[in-house]
C-alpha cells in the first residue's frame, strides 16, 4: 500500500464574503434546499450550501442541483427529516426529499490520514471519517467547489481561493494536483466537464498531470464510470467534453476500441462529432436523449469494423457476423464501463436494424416501419449518412420518402445507385432474400 505524506493545509480563517458583497440571494435557491438548510440550522447543526449550486450561481449559471454540507451525522440528519434515505457509498450520503426535489446532504468529511485505506496507485478506498467545516473544504476537488453559503448570515466562506479563481475563470484543484488525481482519478473527468460547463480554463498545473495519469481510470469501478460518461455526454457540452477528453488522453482510456477506430478513419470521428453535437443540441432544447443511442454512436466505429471483417473477410453470414461483433465489442467495453442491459439491448437493436434498411422490397420495408426501434434506427441511419458512410445518404433519402408514402401502399423508386437492389416483389419462396450487396467502399478498409 502506498503511503504518502499529505501536505496538510494550514488551518486558516476563511475569507468571508458578507451578504451585501455577493449576488446570491435566497430567491436563487430552491425551496427544497432552503427547507433542508433551515431544518438543520433549527436543529442546532451547521448547514451550508456548497458545490455546484454556489459555484454556478456565482458564475451566473442556473444550478442543476443544490448540495448541502452539514455538521450533523447521517443518523442525526435522519432524525431531522422524515423523508430521508441514507445511501451507502464510499462515504455515506443522505438524500432528503422535499416535494419534487431530492437534496444530497453530506456530513463534513475529515482529513485524509495514513489510516485511510489506499490501493497501490494511491486511490482512496475507504472514506468514513467525519470532520469539521474547514477539513471538509480541503477534501473537495476544485477551489470553486469549496465555497460555502452560510444559512445563518448568508455570507460565503472561501477557504481555498475559489472566489479569485471564479473571477479569473480558472478551474484549479485544491492542493497538489497529482496527489488529488491519484486519490480519485474521476477528478480528471470532472475537470473537463466542469471547465466546459463554466467556460473556464483548467489551470495549467491542474491540467498538466492528466495525460500522464489518464491510465488510472482503469482502477475505477465500471459502474461509476458509466454514470460519469452520461454526465459528460448527455450534456449540452457533449462535443466540447469529447474534444477535451481526447485532448487530455482520457477518451482512449474510456473507449479504447473507439479511439483506435476513429484514429484510423476520419469518417468515424465525424460520426461521433455529429452524434454528440446533435445530443448537445437536443439537451439544449429539452428533447429526450437516450443512453442507448449515445452508446450506439460511441461504439459504432469498432462494431461496424468488426462486423465487416467477420462477414466479408471471415465469410460469416451477415446475422452471425453482426451478433458476434456486437458480443465482442460489448464484452470488451464492459471491462471499462458497465453499460446496463436496459441500454445495451436497445443499442444492439438500433445496430441490428441498419442492414435491414438496405432491403427496399415493399413488404419488408412496410414491416420495418413498425419495428419498435424504427425511429431511433432511422435517426441513426441519418447520422451515418451525414458522416458520409458510403451508400447511406441515398438510403436515408429513400426511407425519408418511404415513411410518407408506404402507408398508402406506394413505394418510392429506388435511388439510382441502389438500382441493383431488388425493389420488386417479395421473393416467391420465403427466405429467398436478394443477394446482399457488398457495401460500397467496404467499411473503412481503405482508411481515409
Ligand atoms: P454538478 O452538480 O453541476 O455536476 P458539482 O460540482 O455539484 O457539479 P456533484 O457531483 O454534485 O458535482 O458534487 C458536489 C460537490 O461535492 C462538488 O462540488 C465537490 O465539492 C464535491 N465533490 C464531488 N465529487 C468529488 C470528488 N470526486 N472529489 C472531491 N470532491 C468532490
Ligand atoms: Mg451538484
Amino acid at each position: 500500500m502506498l503511503r504518502t505524506k499529505l501536505p496538510r493545509p494550514a488551518i486558516s480563517e476563511p475569507n468571508r464574503i458578507p451578504r451585501e458583497q455577493h449576488p446570491i440571494s435566497r430567491a436563487n435557491i430552491s425551496p427544497g434546499a432552503l427547507k433542508v438548510l433551515y431544518g438543520l440550522k433549527d436543529a442546532g447543526y451547521e448547514a451550508y450550501l456548497v458545490g455546484g449550486g454556489v459555484r454556478d450561481l456565482l458564475a451566473g449559471i442556473e444550478p442543476k442541483d443544490f448540495d448541502i454540507a452539514t455538521s450533523a451525522h447521517p443518523e442525526q440528519i435522519r432524525r431531522v427529516f422524515r423523508s430521508c434515505r441514507l445511501i451507502g457509498r464510499r462515504f455515506m450520503i443522505a438524500h432528503v426529499r422535499a416535494g419534487e426535489e431530492i437534496l444530497e446532504v453530506t456530513t463534513f468529511r475529515g482529513p485524509i490520514t495514513d489510516s485511510h485505506e489506499r490501493d497501490e496507485t494511491g486511490r482512496i478506498l475507504s472514506d468514513n471519517v467525519y470532520g469539521t467545516l474547514i477539513e471538509d473544504a480541503f477534501r473537495r476537488d476544485f477551489t470553486v467547489n469549496a465555497l460555502y453559503y452560510d444559512i445563518r448570515d448568508f455570507s460565503i466562506a472561501d477557504f481555498a481561493g475559489g472566489i479569485d479563481d471564479l473571477n479569473a475563470r480558472r478551474l484549479r484543484l485544491i492542493g497538489d494536483p497529482e496527489l488529488r488525481y491519484r486519490e480519485d482519478p474521476v477528478r480528471m473527468l470532472r475537470a473537463i466537464r466542469i471547465a466546459n460547463k463554466l467556460g473556464f480554463e483548467i489551470d495549467p498545473e491542474s491540467a498538466e498531470p492528466i495525460k500522464r495519469l489518464a491510465a488510472l481510470l482503469r482502477e475505477i469501478p465500471p459502474a461509476r464510470l458509466f454514470d460519469e460518461i452520461l454526465k459528460l455526454f448527455l450534456n449540452k457540452d457533449a462535443l466540447a467534453n469529447f474534444e477535451g477528453l481526447r485532448k487530455h488522453g482520457l477518451f482512449a482510456e474510456l473507449f479504447p476500441g473507439t479511439e483506435r477506430a476513429i484514429n484510423a478513419a476520419k469518417r468515424d470521428l465525424e460520426l461521433l462529432r455529429i452524434a454528440l453535437a446533435s445530443t448537445a443540441d437536443r439537451v439544449k432544447r429539452d428533447l429526450p436523449v437516450t443512453p442507448a443511442f449515445l452508446y450506439g454512436a460511441l461504439l459504432w466505429p469498432p462494431y461496424a469494423d468488426r462486423a465487416y471483417e467477420l462477414e466479408f473477410e471471415r465469410g460469416h453470414d451477415p446475422i452471425t457476423a453482426q451478433n458476434q461483433a456486437a458480443d465482442e465489442i460489448l464484452a470488451k467495453q464492459q471491462q471499462r464501463i458497465a453499460i446496463p442491459k436496459r441500454f445495451s439491448l436497445p443499442m444492439r437493436e438500433i445496430w441490428g436494424v441498419q442492414p435491414r434498411f438496405e432491403d427496399l422490397r415493399p413488404g419488408r420495408a412496410k414491416r420495418l416501419l413498425t419495428h419498435p426501434r424504427f425511429r431511433a434506427a432511422y435517426d441513426f441511419l441519418l447520422l451515418r449518412a451525414q458522416a458520409g458512410e458510403p451508400g447511406c445518404a441515398a438510403l436515408a433519402d429513400w426511407w425519408t420518402k418511404a415513411q410518407a408514402t408506404l402507408a398508402s401502399g406506394e413505394v418510392p423508386p429506388p435511388p439510382d445507385e441502389l438500382a441493383d437492389t431488388a425493389v420488386e416483389d417479395e421473393p416467391a419462396e420465403p427466405g429467398a432474400a436478394p443477394k446482399r450487396r457488398r457495401r460500397r467502399g467496404g467499411r473503412n478498409r481503405q482508411k481515409s
